[in-house]
Parts: C-alpha cells; structure tokens; sequence
C-alpha cells in the first residue's frame, strides 16, 4: 500500500477572476479516486481558500493587508471544502478538513495528535484535506506557503512519496515560458544550480512558485521521500506516475526514510541556539552514530532550554545536525569540554551523561 501526500497549488483551483475552478478540483478529486480506488491512501494538502475568498469579496488581486486576506482565507476556506466534499462523493469518497498552524507542529503532543488525527482518518477510508489556518495563523507561526506544509506533513504520516501538483508540467532546464526549456525527468540531487533553475516567487494567487517547491522537495527527499512535481492540469497523471510512467520531474530520496520523530526534530522545531563541535565530535556523530558529550562541545551560542532543538556545527560553522539538548545553554557554558565523568562535580548534578542522545538527534 502506498501512502501519498497531494499537494494542490491554488493557481490550479482558483483565480480571483473566475473564483473557485470547481472543474478543474473535479478532475483532480478523480484523478485522486482512482489512485485510492487502487489501494493507495492519500492526504490532500491544498491551496486555493484566499484565492477562492477574493472573487466572494469582490477583490481583482490577493491583498497585501492582513485582516482581508484571513478573511479571504475564512471565506474561501469553505467554498473549498464544500468542493471537495460534494466532488469527492460523487466518487463514493469521504473527506474531512485538516487546519494547522506551525504551532500544532513545533508542539511535541500537537504534533502527535495531528498525527494520529490524520491515521485515524485514513484508517476509516476518509481523504483529509489539509490547510494552512491562515484566519487565525500571525506570522511567527506560519508556515509560509503550503509547499513546506505538504512536505511537513509528508514527514508526519511518513508518506511514501509527495506529489505536488504544479500548473506546469515539471521542472524545466529554465523558465518554461522561453525557448530551448526541456522538461528534466530525474533530479538525483537538489543542487545550488538546480536550484537556480526554478527562479523566483510565485502566481498571482499562490505563494510558492517553483523555487518554494524545490525547497520543499528537499526537505521531503532527506527525509527520505521521494518526491514528484506533476502537471495538475491534466487528467490522468497521477495513476501513471504510480505506475511507473514517466511523468514530470522525479527527486530521489537522498536516504532511507527517517521516523516522524527525528522527522518532527529536523523540519517542524526551530534551532534555539547553537553548538559547535570539535573534530572528534564532529566524526563520533557523522561516522560512528554516537550521542553527544560534553567533551567534544568548543563553543555554545544562544540562549536555550532543557528539550529545546539545537543545531550542531563543525569547527569552520557548517551545520552537521539538528537534536534536543539535555542541557540548557547556560549548563552546556559550564560542562562544555568536560569529561560526561566530570559533569555532577561542576552542575552539582547530571540529568544524563548526552547532551543529546543519538535517537534525538538528525544529521542534516
Ligand atoms: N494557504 C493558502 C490558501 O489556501 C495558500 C498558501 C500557498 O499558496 O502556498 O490560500
């Protein structure tokens, strides 16, 4: 059985021209059908509510003011749902809405609720559809575009692959709109120059472009999912993709599939501060698969606490990894350097002899 994460653009469903496309979103829920029709479970993370809302609201273009784009978003929101409802069960399938904010991920027990949450749905042969909970979402818990949301939420149900449905067909050797642009079928690697290629910012009525679906694709591909950008304008697609055809652009796994739980420590927490390591550290971590000690910790940067995540550099500052810390920075100040012997004698007391513990702890 194959889990799916989908994530629909809101160029595809909607405009503020036209409002909501309720042909288009029918053929992707089809499309969407006949994939779970073959065994696969499928989570939808889908765009389109502000672009859906602005038409209701009597607005040309998405609004730089803040109120009236939630707004857009409160009132799109369940013109969206209502769509997908109604177009689902004319399948013979079932859905339920799924709001987040990035609070409900940096949140240990939320981030497991979600979680369960969304299993549970699956498990009873409902479609979640997720989205952003732009009317309530201020910007220190945004999650910005739903791209990084889809691959979030990839991480979270521990898909098997994430698909983002895009209005091009893949991604192109250049802006697919000039000449000589050639569609590239394989991207082993998410390169600086792959990166190039994808330009900036996004539609009209979106917020990713293909440069936010990059980022996105290698955020999910080192979480080890594979990831694939597929035109949504075409009917058809998806069923072939599945079954091995050659459709858009496909990005290898960079490794084997990590748990939702180092998944959840690399990609939904924000480092807190940071650590920098020696040499041998550096080697016990990358190489050997150890815990950190005290003793391989040079320099301590930031302020944090007791199970805040962390980011681990080498010597010259390049991040090696992310983990949890057992120690708060201004204990780490003191034990740093220190034998895990000699950590009781200078704190008074040990919580553990790691700093961070090997299962808390993701290389990057
Ligand atoms: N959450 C926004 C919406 O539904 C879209 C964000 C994005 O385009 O990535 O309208």
């Amino acid at each position: 059985m194959k889990r799916l994460v989908v994530k629909i653009g809101s160029s595809l469903l909607a405009s503020a021209e036209h409002g909501l496309n309720t042909k288009r979103l029918h053929s992707i829920t089809k499309d969407i059908s006949d994939v779970v029709d073959k065994g696969c479970e499928v989570v939808i993370v889908s765009s389109g509510a502000i672009a859906a809302g602005l038409k209701k609201l009597g607005l040309k273009e998405k609004p730089r003011d803040i109120k009236l784009k939630q707004a857009a978003a409160a009132i799109g929101q369940s013109s969206l749902m209502w769509a997908y409802e109604h177009s689902f069960a004319d399948f013979g399938k079932k859905t339920a809405q799924v709001l987040l904010t990035r609070d409900d991920v940096i949140n240990r027990a939320r981030f497991i609720n979600a979680k369960n949450t969304l299993l549970t749905l699956l498990s009873y042969k409902v479609i979640p559809v997720i989205n952003e909970n732009d009317p309530v979402a201020i910007d220190e818990i945004k999650f910005g575009d739903n791209d990084f949301l889809a691959s979030l939420v990839s991480g979270l149900v521990e898909a098997e692959m994430l698909v983002i449905l895009s209005d091009v067909e893949g991604l192109y050797t250049k802006n697919p709109e000039q000449e000589g642009a050639v569609l590239i079928n394989c991207v082993d690697e998410i390169t600086k120059e792959i990166e190039m290629t994808a330009g900036g910012k996004g539609s009209a009525v979106g917020t990713g472009g293909m440069y936010s679906k990059l980022l996105a694709a290698k955020q999910a591909v080192n979480y080890g999912i594979p990831v694939a950008i597929i035109s949504g304008k075409k009917s058809g697609l998806l069923l072939r993709l599945l079954e091995g055809g050659k459709v858009g652009t496909y990005f290898k796994p960079q490794k084997e599939r990590i748990s939702s739980k180092k998944g959840w420590i690399a990609y939904g927490l924000k480092s807190k501060g940071m650590v920098y390591l020696d040499e041998g550290a550096v080697k016990a971590l990358t190489m050997h698969g150890k815990s950190l000690l005290p003793s391989g910790i040079s320099k301590i940067e930031g302020e944090f606490n007791i199970g805040d995540a962390v980011s681990c550099l080498n010597p010259v500052g390049k991040k090696i990894a992310k983990g949890l810390t057992n120690y708060s920075s201004e204990e780490l100040a003191r034990i740093k350097g220190k034998k895990t012997s000699e950590i009781e004698g200078v704190l008074g007391y040990k919580y553990s002899d790691e700093v961070i513990h090997r299962d808390n702890l993701v290389l990057v």
